[in-house]
């Protein structure tokens, strides 16, 4: 294990009935609140609803920014954080999935930046301070609920990047698994896929000795597992929700990567993917990780024997490394497939037009990842291998 710090702020109220803490939370931050939202989901479930009737109760005044897109534009940051200087916004906060908050770290942050905020998201520009913010999440996914991420989308450039600060770290975030009964099964599959993906970008690292961070890994990983396809078959199942959204928030909260240097190949290469075609992130990990994984196991076969054994129970009698690793990348292509994740980039409609000026952009910061450097050709090359 490598030397680490780890400082993780939020205060997280999870479970049934955890709604009620919006009142004590609002009370901390001050009168003027923006709530941010996506596309309406959460007007259709009576979330909205509970969410105001808490907020006016503890004495708030509102100002609204509904339509956050999925990959949420920098467009949508702008105005959000011109919407909290023209307010006086206190605080800000984001009820949805992992867009709506990722946008709401943006627009807490962008608030006090009188700038366009593309200037952070490309890190011209230090994220000096932040207004409070606060989370009410609905699907289970990102870990954007108690990390300092966010993934912004730029539509003119059709660039996505990911940008962070110890600023933007929400104070509290609200989980009751009851929010995320709603979510549909495509949705519920992506959530899942990037879940496992966070795992993955943390678990094929290269440092000695972390057997108790790889049991946290194997752990989440087996439990989504055997939990997906209960869940799939019985979306409106809460003892599932339950289990699914502890292990997004605990698979990218910081826990996982005290004491190593996770990966990340995989999150940059989805990031131009979904930037140019507008997918979904979850559906893009599921198509490139596989790919990535048969890519680079000869650099390090034991990890990848490791993960076909603990995670997937592969055999290991009468079968070299190669075959194990090779037996546990299946077993991983063949779950996603069986669940309903997609496993192809045709099955987006994409096909290689753009792929190589695609593999540039990936890269036009330097290589990718850690567990093995990807360059421009590199990640040509796990593209094609994911048509
Ligand atoms: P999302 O983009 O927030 O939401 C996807 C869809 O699900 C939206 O149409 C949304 O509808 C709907 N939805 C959400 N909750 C629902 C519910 N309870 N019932 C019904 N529909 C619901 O999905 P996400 O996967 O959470 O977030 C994806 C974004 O996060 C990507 O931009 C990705 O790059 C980024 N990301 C961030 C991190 C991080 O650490 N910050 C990590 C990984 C990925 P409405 O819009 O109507 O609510
Ligand atoms: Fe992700």
């Amino acid at each position: 294990m490598k030397a680490f710090t780890f400082h993780n702020p939020t205060r997280l109220h999870f479970g049934s009935g955890q709604l009620a803490k919006l009142t004590s939370e609002a009370r901390k931050y001050g009168k003027y609140v923006l709530l941010i939202y996506g596309g309406g989901s959460i007007k259709r479930s009576g979330l909205y609803d509970r969410v105001l009737e808490l907020l006016h109760g503890a004495g708030c005044e509102v100002t609204e920014l509904g339509g956050v897109e999925p990959n949420p534009r920098v467009t949508t940051v702008n105005r959000g954080a011109e919407l909290c200087r023209q307010h006086r916004i206190d605080w800000v906060l984001a009820v949805g999935g992992g867009s709506t908050l990722d946008c709401g770290k943006a627009i807490a942050a962008g608030a006090h930046y009188q700038g366009d905020f593309w200037d952070v998201v490309t890190n011209k520009v230090p994220v000096q301070s932040a207004l409070p913010l606060g989370t009410v999440l609905t699907l289970a996914a990102t870990g954007s609920e108690m990390n300092a991420n966010s993934v912004i989308s730029n539509e003119e450039t059709k660039e996505k990047h990911g940008w962070g600060s110890p600023h933007v770290y929400p104070a509290f975030s609200i989980l009751d698994p009851a929010f995320t009964v709603t979510t549909p099964k495509d949705h519920t599959v992506y959530g899942m896929a990037d879940i496992m993906s966070h795992v993955f970008e943390q678990y094929f690292h290269r440092d000695p000795h972390t057997p108790v961070q790889d049991g946290f890994c194997e752990t989440i990983l087996r439990t989504v597992i055997a939990t997906a396809p209960l869940l799939v078959n019985d979306l409106a199942n809460l003892q599932h929700r339950e289990t699914i959204l502890y292990c997004g928030t605990m698979a990218l909260n910081n826990v996982l990567s005290m004491g190593i240097t996770g990966d990340w190949a995989n999150h940059d290469m989805e990031h131009v993917l979904s930037a140019v075609y507008d997918i979904p992130h979850g559906g893009g990990l599921a198509i490139l990780f596989p790919n990535w994984m048969s890519y680079v196991m000869d650099d390090y076969l034991p990890r990848f024997r490791q993960f076909a054994v603990q995670v997937f129970g592969v055999q290991e009698e009468g079968r070299s490394d190669r075959e194990i690793a090779e037996a546990g990348i299946k077993a991983l292509r063949d779950f996603w497939t069986s669940i309903g994740a997609p496993s192809r980039l045709a099955d987006y409609g994409i096909g290689d037009e753009h792929l190589e000026a695609m593999a540039a952009q990936a890269t036009a910061r330097g290589p990718r990842g850690n567990f093995r450097k990807l360059d421009q050709g590199d990640v040509l090359a796990i593209y094609r291998l994911s048509l």
